[in-house]
């Protein structure tokens, strides 16, 4: 090893300390995290490409820790996943969710809420008995949901996860596959489960698939999920340009900063006054 000094093993090993460290802080305030109040639901709007009509709200979990300020979802969610918390953080979600949208409906009747569910939640039945008993309390119809699997949940349980779709969907709930085009298989997974939407990622308009190429993957994805009866929704429209490969590739749903970025309630509130069709 070298002398101490930055960049030395002596270093390197003081902050890999400091990140086991704060992997531990972060992990035992996480699970104070929603008793005390710190989890709260953003609302990113889902818009017709034709005309940016608001259609529908995803739900996206914050945690504003008294102690680390905003962690990001991709540090908690995984985190949460791992130590077992998941289930109660995406039930939290969906929850405020549906509390939040059945407001929102006295004046949007048409508007859904779609809620974000991982992995974990597919391995058991309390996923379908806490959706039955969200949608009681809020006196929500099956139609007002949607909820967002990805394909890597899917294929960690593929058994229950066709159980679990289907009683979701003789429910009404419809059930959208994320961020499709990132994982394997994906092929496979549309023919094999009942699928209502497609959420295509953002890699095909932005990443080292963007371009010429992407916009061709795009018609081509939008074109199978039309003969499949799927809905298809593109995903990280930041740009004009991206809205108008969209249109090209006849995509009727898009959800990206271009139209609108996550925001809490009250802000939502107000947007939907300003483009809501009600
Ligand atoms: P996701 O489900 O794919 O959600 C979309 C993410 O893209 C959100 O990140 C959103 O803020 C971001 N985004 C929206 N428009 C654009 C855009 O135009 N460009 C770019 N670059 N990004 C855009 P966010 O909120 O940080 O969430 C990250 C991920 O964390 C989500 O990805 C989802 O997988 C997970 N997540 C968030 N909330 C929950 C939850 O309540 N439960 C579970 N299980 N996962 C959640
Ligand atoms: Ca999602
Ligand atoms: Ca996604
Ligand atoms: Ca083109």
């Amino acid at each position: 090893a070298k002398a101490a000094g930055p960049g030395t093993v002596v270093e390197h090993s003081a902050r890999l300390e400091d990140a086991t460290r704060t992997r531990h802080a972060l992990e035992n305030d996480l699970h104070a995290a929603i008793p005390q109040g710190e989890i709260a639901v953003w609302y990113q709007p889902l818009v017709t490409v034709e005309d940016g009509t608001v259609v529908g709200l995803e739900a996206l979990a914050r945690w504003n820790s008294s102690r680390h300020g905003q962690v990001p979802p991709g540090v908690f969610i995984p985190l949460a996943e791992e130590i077992g918390l998941i289930d109660e953080i995406d039930q939290h979600v969906l929850g405020v969710a549906c509390r939040d949208l059945a407001g929102w409906r006295v004046h949007h009747p048409d508007l859904t809420v779609s809620v974000n569910v991982s992995a974990r939640n597919l391995e058991s039945d309390g996923l379908v008995t806490a959706v039955e008993d969200t949608l009681a309390d809020t006196g929500l119809p099956g139609q007002a949901l949607v909820l967002e699997l990805t394909e890597t949940a899917i294929m960690q349980y593929p058994a229950t996860a066709g159980a679990v779709i289907e009683e979701l969907r003789s429910r009404s709930v419809r059930v959208a596959l994320d961020d499709f085009g990132t994982g394997y298989s994906a092929l496979g997974h549309l023919a094999r489960f009942p699928l209502d939407q497609l959420k295509i990622d953002r890699v095909f308009l932005t990443g080292a698939q963007g371009g010429e190429r992407g916009e061709q993957m795009l018609t081509a994805i939008v074109e199978l999920g039309r003969r499949l009866g799927i809905d298809t929704v593109a995903e990280g429209v930041e740009e004009s340009h991206h809205r108008d490969a969209l249109v090209e590739a006849r995509c009727k749903f898009a959800q990206g900063y271009l139209f609108g970025g996550p925001a809490p309630a009250e802000t939502i509130a107000g947007r939907l006054q300003l483009v809501g069709g009600a």
